[in-house]
């Protein structure tokens, strides 16, 4: 999609500290951190939202998860714990229209959210 920041960013047209990448998945700092580690991990495949998974582009959202587990090892989150967060909508206060999964770690998280 030409006109979404998040595809720009796969497409290494706007730049970001990118973690890991492969053939199907990117990983990259959010650029207004909300938490000591604040990574985002998204397809390469511009899914709009988490109404828009189904069983034909569903693999992706599997790996991303491995993708997640792998990465939380590497930045030595995972014992301590973390949150993986994906708005979608309005009201999910999702603003960015390319499916993407928060990783927020480092520090106690609050819960309920607001
Ligand atoms: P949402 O609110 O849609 O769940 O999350 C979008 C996230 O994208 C926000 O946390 C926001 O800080 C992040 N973000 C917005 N624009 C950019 C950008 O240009 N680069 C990076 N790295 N993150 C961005
Ligand atoms: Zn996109």
């Amino acid at each position: 999609m030409s006109n979404c920041l998040f595809c720009k960013i796969i497409n290494k047209e706007i730049p970001s500290e990118i973690l890991y990448e492969d053939d199907r998945v990117i990983a990259f700092k959010d650029v207004n951190p909300q938490a000591p580690v604040h990574i985002l991990v998204i397809p390469k495949e511009h899914i709009e939202s988490a109404n828009d998974v189904d069983e034909g582009n569903s693999d992706v959202i599997g790996h991303i998860f491995a993708v997640i587990n792998r990465l939380v090892k590497e930045l030595g989150i995972d014992k301590d714990g973390y949150r993986i967060v994906n708005n979608c909508g309005e009201f999910g206060g999702q603003t960015v229209s390319h499916i993407h999964f928060h990783i927020l770690g480092g520090r106690q998280l609050l819960w309920p959210p607001g």
